[in-house]
């Protein structure tokens, strides 16, 4: 496997001007010559569809949910980082390219983040130009407030639904186009392989959710922002349908998998409450402004009504002193995970344990007012109280830590092209800008970064260099991929066995947040890759797939075919966890972590992305590295005190 970044040459703060110059053109009258596939309407996919029917291309676009307005990207609550400087509190492009490049602990290509921090200002016109209502001052200008691993505010917000207005912006550009004919919307419609024509990529097979037909598209790229895996650990706070099958298909054909055990887990979510559950919610990271974490410093006060306690263990504070309550998601999930271990863990016992710690706004309210708390996060307090019967405003919410995001992905160059040609990836599907751990407010930076401001260029310079000549869907390549895909489905619904495919999800979830979840060891993951490949066996031996048929709407089929595929693909992330033999940011190895619990990074051997060459379904995926080079931010210790 070949993996050229495409870095372009030159200093960091000019590779991005001198890179679109030198990028080739399609001129307009060509562009509506090419047609592009794009499988997601998220906020990655919904901006790059939209933008690239802007420019005169014609766009397939495809998504499972019934609307694009219901892509995962909806429900992000907390905000959009973006250089602005408004509040003059220090920041600049440089500041944020920093504290992503450290944020992510080391992990990331300084160029592509770079550029990243560049075009965030862009991000916040463009919205505003949509109408996007961000929360103003007062005055009329734009407010901000500050995200985990941050010293200063830069983060733009509207209420606790950021993604929803986002993708309401996106999804309105997106909707001019399909009304001028440039965009062909599918929505319920799943792809299920990536057709190849001479190794470039150059087709799609998908099947109609509701018809159950299977059809061939033929186009000059594709463009996959088909979301994040968090799902492979069953409880998350991804929507229940994100996956990992779009990805995992484009491994399949030959794409490099970088890094897939990069994983974040958020320390505010709602804590597990019992074996029923199939999702648990996520509190913002916003609240961390003004929310304080405390467990009882005595254990013979964690069972008692929290106002009762007046020892408290603000552990974030006085383990973090200059970044106390926002220090990054990887250091305040281990740091809530290592109290409850010893015993401080308050709220309800669940398998014997308490693990949940206080998020509390008494101070914040007692400063500000109840109407200022109100008025910041009105919306996420009424959520946690629909969800738990309690008013955040009366008594501390409890929190715990959970699968949020992934940092892994499909490997893409400077171009966000992957090592297949035509194959370009976006938005949190591909694995470039968050290193080991994504800062906060910065996913949504990145999918309309990716979508709006670099696609557009880049695709155009494959299509004008690269272009292999007009392929149809009677290329055999087709034919071949599509029997496939058919075979794979045949497969699926005749599975007669009584086991419902929901169980065999729970249980891989439980392996991998066992053995590969928030702390992981050598041991653990050997045996998780002793587990996995038995209930995938297992699986196909025993899965009930209800409703018999394959050409209609069967939902359990649509289930059954990406927990199968999460199935193999768990096994890649217990591959990529035990190689790594280190720990950096979401990534915590046991055997690898200082005195004080801190991850210790091994940057002499680890300082590459591990990107993974499909083998076969229980063969062990092949390694290739990216090396990084550190030219602008020092490899140190990441410190937060
Ligand atoms: C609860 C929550 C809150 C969050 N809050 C924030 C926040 O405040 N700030 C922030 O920066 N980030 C936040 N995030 C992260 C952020 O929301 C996501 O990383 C981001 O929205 C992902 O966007 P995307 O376009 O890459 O993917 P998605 O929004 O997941 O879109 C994926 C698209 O791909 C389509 N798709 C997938 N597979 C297929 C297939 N096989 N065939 C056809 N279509 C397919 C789907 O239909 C969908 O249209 C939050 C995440 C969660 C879970």
């Amino acid at each position: 496997m070949e993996l050229d970044a495409k870095i372009p040459s030159g200093p960091i703060d000019k590779k991005w001007d001198k890179h679109r110059f030198d990028l080739k053109l399609v001129n307009p009258a060509n562009k509506r010559k090419y047609t592009i596939l794009v499988v997601g309407s998220g906020l990655a996919g919904g901006s790059a569809a939209a933008s690239l029917a802007e420019l005169g291309y014609d766009v397939e676009c495809f998504c499972f949910q019934d609307s694009p307005r219901r892509a995962h990207s909806i429900a992000a609550q907390g905000g959009i980082n973006a250089a602005k400087n408004y509040q003059n509190d220090g920041d600049s492009v440089y500041r944020l390219f920093y504290d992503t490049v450290k944020g992510g602990d080391f992990r990331a290509r300084e160029a592509n983040v770079y550029r990243l921090s560049q075009v965030s200002a862009n991000i916040i016109d463009q919205c505003v130009a949509q109408g996007v209502p961000f929360a103003r001052e007062y005055g009329g200008t734009l407010a901000n407030r500050s995200f985990g691993g941050a010293q200063v505010s830069r983060t733009f917000y509207a209420r606790g639904q950021t993604g929803q207005q986002l993708l309401l912006g996106a999804y309105s550009a997106l909707n001019r186009q399909i009304g001028r004919g440039k965009v062909r919307m599918h929505s319920r419609t799943e792809m299920l392989d990536l057709v190849l024509v001479d190794g470039h990529a150059r087709g799609l097979i998908t099947r109609d959710l509701v018809t159950g037909k299977i059809d061939r598209w033929a186009g000059d790229a594709v463009v996959l922002a088909s979301g994040g895996y968090g799902n492979v650990f069953f409880l998350s706070t991804n929507a229940k349908g994100s996956n990992v099958t779009a990805s995992y298909r484009c491994y399949k054909r030959g794409a490099g998998f970088a890094n897939p055990c990069f994983t974040q887990i958020h320390p505010t979510c709602i804590p597990v409450s019992g074996g029923h559950q199939s999702k648990l919610t996520l509190m913002s990271e916003s609240l961390r402004n003004d929310g304080r974490v405390w467990v009882p410093r005595n254990k013979a006060d964690t069972t008692k009504p929290p106002g009762q306690v007046t020892d408290r263990y603000y552990y974030l504070e006085e383990r973090y002193p200059s970044f106390g309550n926002l220090v990054p998601r990887d250091v305040a999930s281990r740091a809530a995970k290592k109290v409850c271990d010893e015993g401080y863990g308050v709220g309800t016992e669940v398998d014997g344990v308490r693990n949940a710690v206080y998020l509390d706004f008494e101070d914040a309210i007692r400063r500000d007012g109840r109407k200022a708390i109100e008025d910041r996060y009105g919306n996420l307090f009424d959520m946690y109280e629909r969800i738990t019967g309690e008013s955040p405003y009366e008594v501390p919410m409890r929190i715990y830590p959970a699968v949020h995001y992934t940092m892994g992905g499909l490997w893409v160059d400077y171009n966000l092209m992957s090592n297949v040609p035509g194959l370009h990836v976006l938005g949190e599907a591909n694995f470039s800008d968050h290193g080991a751990n994504r800062l906060g407010a910065s996913a949504l930076m990145q999918g309309l970064a990716d979508g709006y401001f670099v696609i557009p260029y880049t695709i155009g310079h494959y299509l004008a260099t690269q272009h292999t000549g007009e392929v149809t869907t009677e290329h055999p390549a087709f034919g071949q991929t599509q029997q496939e895909v058919e075979a794979r489905i045949t497969t699926l619904v005749n599975l007669q066995g009584d086991v419902p495919v929901d169980d065999f999800h729970r249980r891989l979830g439980r392996i991998m947040w066992d053995y590969c979840g928030m702390a992981r060891n050598a041991q653990g993951l050997e045996h998780a890759l002793q587990e996995i490949p038995a209930l995938r066996e297992e699986f196909w031996a025993k899965a009930r797939v209800p409703g018999g048929s394959a050409s209609e709407l069967n939902p359990w089929l649509e289930k059954a075919g990406r927990v199968a595929d999460f199935l193999e693909f768990a096994e890649l992330m217990c591959h990529d966890a035990l190689y790594r033999d280190e720990s950096c940011g979401g990534h915590f190895r046991e055997e690898h972590q200082n005195a004080e619990g801190e991850a210790v990074r091994r940057d002499d051997i680890f300082a590459h992305g591990a990107v993974w060459e499909y083998q076969g379904v229980g063969q062990a995926p092949k390694l290739n590295k990216e090396e990084l080079s550190f030219e602008h931010v020092k490899l140190t210790t990441r410190s937060y005190k």
